[in-house]
Parts: C-alpha cells; structure tokens; sequence
C-alpha cells in the first residue's frame, strides 16, 4: 500500500521505520496524454503491516543509516535533527549495552 501526500507533511522518526519515502515524477493526463507536473513527489511505502492507531514512522535516516549502531544513529539525529531518539530499538538497544556492560 502507499500513500501520496500533496503538500509536505511532518512524520515522526523511527530507527524501525514502518514506512520508507520513495520519490516519483508527478503526473497527470492531460487530453489522454501524460505529463510530469510540478515536478518529483514523495509516497510512503509500507514496509510492516500498520494497524488502526498505529503511528506511520519514517526513518530519518538515509537507508545505508540505517545499520548503523545506535550511538552513530543517535549522534546523527541529535545534529541534524535536534533530538534524542527514543524509538523502541534505541532503548532496547541502550538497555541492551547497560546490562551486557
Ligand atoms: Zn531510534
């Protein structure tokens, strides 16, 4: 499933994304011929079943991010984002080296 949004929204990270952005060439037909309008939009492609309630999460992250460890990617975040992850795999991540340390 993916959805098409036509003006820019705000998402909420997760270093788990449930979805992942793919960009598009806009168009639409125009006397039965297609044309690129206004240029490149962005769709949400699911990657996980999402249920009735669920937050749609996108990564923040370029995908080759996206294994990085979970310092990398919150140092990463907290630059260019401002913020301190708390996605359920950064704390499970954090209390996973706790514990082992
Ligand atoms: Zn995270």
């Amino acid at each position: 499933m993916s959805l098409v949004f036509e003006k820019g929204s705000l998402f909420s990270h997760d270093c788990d994304p449930n979805t992942r952005e793919e960009l598009f060439e806009k168009e639409h037909v125009n006397a039965g011929i297609k044309q690129i309008a206004n240029g490149i939009g962005v769709r949400l492609i699911a990657t996980k079943d999402i249920q009735p309630g669920d937050i749609i999460a996108i990564p923040y992250l370029y995908p080759s991010h996206i294994t990085w460890s979970v310092q990398d990617r919150q140092n990463y975040l907290k630059t260019y984002y401002h913020f301190d992850c708390t996605c359920n795999r950064c704390i499970g991540e954090l209390n996973e080296q706790k514990y082992s340390s």
